[in-house]
C-alpha cells in the first residue's frame, strides 16, 4: 500500500521546466492537494509513519509545509507550529539566517511555540540544497526542542540537502525523490 500511495504522489506531482528561473525544475504539488484521492493518500504515508510516535507538535516550514503541517497535526492530535519566513510573526521571535542562491533569508518562530525536551516533527514540501531545512532544525533545537525527525514529500539529493541534514543526525524521511 506503501509503495502504491507514494508512487500516486510521485506521478501527480508536476514537473514545470525553467521555473522561476532557467534551469529550475520546480516540483509543484498543488495537482497533489487538487485531487482529494492523492492527498488523502500524501497523508496517510505521513499518518501511518508517525501514528505510533510518541510526538508532542508538527512544526511546518512556510509556506507549503503549513498545508501539510496543519493537516498531519490535525491527524495525529497534536498541536501545530508554523516556522515563518523573518518579519510575519507578530510575537516575540527568534530567528535563524541561512545561504540563498544568491543572498541570505531567514526563518523564525514564536519563543514561546516549544517548551524544551518537547518532541517535534519537522515537515516542508521539497528538501533541495537543505538550508532551509537545517535552519528549522537549528532554530527549533535553539529553544530546547527534540527534533524527532523531519519529514518532506521530495527529495532533490543531487542538491545535497538530504546528505547534509544526515551529518546534523536529524533523520529525514520522504515520500519520493527526483535524481
Ligand atoms: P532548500 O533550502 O534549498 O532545501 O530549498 C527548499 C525550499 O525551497 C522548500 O521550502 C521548497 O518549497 C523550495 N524549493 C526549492 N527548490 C524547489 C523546487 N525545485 N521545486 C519546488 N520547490 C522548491
Amino acid at each position: 500500500m506503501q509503495t502504491d500511495y507514494a508512487e500516486l504522489v510521485r506521478r501527480t506531482i508536476r514537473s514545470v521546466p525553467d521555473w522561476p528561473k532557467p534551469g529550475v525544475v520546480f516540483r509543484d504539488i498543488t495537482p497533489v492537494l487538487q485531487d482529494p484521492r492523492t492527498f488523502r493518500a500524501l497523508i496517510d504515508l505521513f499518518v501511518y509513519r508517525y501514528m505510533r510516535q510518541r510526538l508532542d507538535l508538527v512544526a511546518g516550514i512556510d509556506a507549503r509545509g503549513f498545508i501539510i503541517g496543519s493537516v498531519l497535526a490535525y491527524e495525529l492530535n497534536l498541536g501545530f507550529v508554523p516556522v515563518r519566513k523573518q518579519g510575519k510573526l507578530p510575537y516575540r521571535t527568534v530567528a535563524e539566517p541561512y545561504s540563498l542562491e544568491y543572498g541570505n533569508s531567514a526563518v523564525e518562530i514564536h519563543t514561546d511555540a516549544v517548551r524544551t525536551g518537547q518532541r517535534v516533527l519537522l515537515v516542508d514540501d521539497l528538501i533541495a540544497t537543505g538550508g532551509t531545512m537545517m535552519a528549522a532544525v537549528k532554530l527549533l533545537q535553539r529553544l530546547g526542542a527534540n527534533v524527532v525527525e523531519a519529514a518532506t514529500i521530495i527529495d532533490l539529493p543531487d542538491l545535497g540537502g538530504s546528505a547534509n541534514i544526515a551529518t546534523t543526525g536529524t533523520p529525514l524521511y520522504s515520500i519520493c525523490r527526483y535524481d
